[in-house]
């Protein structure tokens, strides 16, 4: 009789191609070890999806296990190299300060996924950092990332939250926590800066057939100009996503911008309420560099930061090489702008195409700003205003603005685009509120699930906020007040911190 070997608890079916193919981008390090880890939150659905028995796994035993006090069989940890611009300014030396790679596994869909801890203790990349994390941050990017998710934008994913039971010190004593992060991979637009700064061309081209092979396999190998043109898409295609959710990373800066176009590092970002272009939550951006209107700008900078590291690799003609480049850079806006303007069209209710849409749009947003509208409410009100032909039809939308003026002369245009368009009322509205989101991360409902947890070891709001962000499609009378901005007067001037 064939025996069935039940795989160990905790199992993962680690195959490490980065560490196996990538010499010299990174450092084999282990964690520091945790002096009382206790599991805050284990995601089981993505546990589920990378192959893991989550079931089986016991709170303590995975508090062993996601503090990286005691390795699951096949994971070998290292510190990933990179360099990376912040703000303008070039660090030819970043890396995983406070970060190891545990391994790569293949989940259940067939993807190749990266599973990392953050805040692990330092490493040979730490520089003067002390290598930790504390709990408030690992639990705003646990949010925000489930939220992204659910949102359906790229990104990263929490897979654990712990508390090390150790004292992290900040501007004062904060609980000390590991994050264990999912991702297609941590190749960093920094990944490749590091390399040509060193100037090894070796190494660069295997890490670019590497990413080839690993996030861009329907290009020929070797395809360098191809691989620039391919991660401009996505990332054009990710930056509008953020954009049409109101999202604002806060630090995008280089070594936060990934090749896989997934969402990377959720530190000082948060969501827009209400509509300003010029919006900057970020306390380190002072002059605005992240802020939400920038954000397909800063992109294209920082791809074109790619394109000089991908240069070497480009071809003899070095000069033929920079104009192709730039060519493919000059697309990136009118990349960005087509995607922009598709989900622009599903918000809106619209499913042709047609010539005055990006008129239609903008205009739209123009009747927002200076109005304190809540750029997430307006569109979900305009589902309602779609669905509705009577003549308290638009009076949810119009609550919002202060001076409703613009948005009156605005109704008839939206209106008599619809004429044009197929299905019926109802069925316009379910559409539009299937991409137009009821519930975000609202920064004071962040705030205060944060706050419960780190001051007074109370993971109820943090649970209930999960959850609801976890169906941001799905309005529920009794959540009305995961729907709301916080007041105009808390929110003026909210600042977020940097994830240190
Ligand atoms: P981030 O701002 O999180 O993208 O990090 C930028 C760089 O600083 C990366 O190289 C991080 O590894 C490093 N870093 C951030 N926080 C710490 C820390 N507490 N200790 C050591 N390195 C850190
Ligand atoms: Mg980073």
């Amino acid at each position: 009789m064939a025996s069935v070997v039940a795989p160990p608890i905790a199992a993962f079916a680690f195959d490490n191609t980065y560490a196996r193919e990538l010499e010299g981008l990174f450092v084999p390090w282990q964690a520091t070890k945790a002096p009382q880890p206790a599991l805050v939150k284990l995601n089981h659905d993505l546990a589920e999806e990378l192959g893991l028995a989550a079931q089986s796994l016991d709170a303590t035993a995975a508090a062993l296990l996601f503090s990286g006090n005691q390795l699951p069989p096949g994971a070998a940890t290292i510190a990933q190299a990179y360099a990376g611009h912040q703000f303008g300014g070039f660090s030819p030396q970043l890396g995983d300060g406070r970060a190891l790679l545990l391994g790569e596994v293949i989940d259940k869909h067939g993807r190749r996924r990266d599973i990392a801890f953050k805040g692990s203790g330092r490493t040979p990349f730490s520089r003067g950092g002390d290598g930790k994390a504390a709990l408030g941050p690992v639990l705003r990017e646990y949010l925000i990332g489930e939220a992204m998710h659910a949102l359906g934008i790229p990104t990263t994913r929490a897979l654990a939250a712990v508390t090390t039971g150790e004292v992290v010190r900040r501007e004062r004593n904060l609980p000390g926590a590991v994050l264990t992060r999912v991702a297609a991979s941590h190749i960093r637009i920094g990944t490749f800066q590091f390399v040509t700064a060193r100037g090894d061309e070796a190494l660069l081209r295997r890490l670019a057939d590497y990413v080839i092979k690993r996030h861009y396999p329907e290009l020929d190998g070797q395809d360098y100009l191809g691989l620039l043109r391919a991660v401009s898409e996505r990332q054009a295609a990710l930056i509008a996503r953020w954009m049409l959710a109101g999202f604002i990373h806060g630090v995008m800066n280089t070594d936060n911008m990934t090749l896989s176009g997934e969402t990377i590092d959720y530190g000082p970002c948060a969501f827009m309420d209400r509509y300003d272009p010029a919006t900057v939550f970020s306390s380190i951006d002072q002059r605005g560099r992240y802020a939400y209107v920038n954000q397909p700008l800063i992109a294209g900078w920082n791809l074109t930061r790619l394109a000089e590291a991908l240069l070497p690799l480009l071809g003899e003609d070095q000069e033929r090489a920079v104009a192709q480049s730039l060519e493919v850079l000059g697309t990136f806006q009118d990349r960005y702008q087509h995607y922009w303007l598709q989900g622009m069209r599903q918000k809106l209710g619209l499913a042709r195409v047609a010539a005055d849409d990006l008129a239609l749009a903008t205009d739209f947003l123009a009747t927002m700003q200076g109005q304190g509208v809540d750029y997430t409410q307006a569109f979900r009100r305009l589902a309602d205003a779609a669905a509705d032909t009577g003549p308290a039809a638009d009076a949810g939308l119009r609550q919002l603005y202060a001076d409703d003026a613009a948005l009156k002369a605005w109704l008839p245009r939206w209106r008599s685009r619809l004429h044009s368009e197929p299905g019926d009322a109802a069925q316009r509205a379910l559409a539009m509120r299937a991409v137009n989101p009821v519930y975000i991360p609202r920064n004071h409902k962040v705030e205060e699930a944060l706050d419960a947890a780190v001051e007074r070891g109370d993971y109820a709001p943090f649970e209930k906020l999960l959850a609801v962000l976890q169906r941001p499609f799905d309005e529920q009378p009794s959540l009305a007040a995961y729907a709301e901005p916080a007041p105009a007067h808390e929110s003026a001037g909210y600042q977020t911190f940097c994830g240190t």
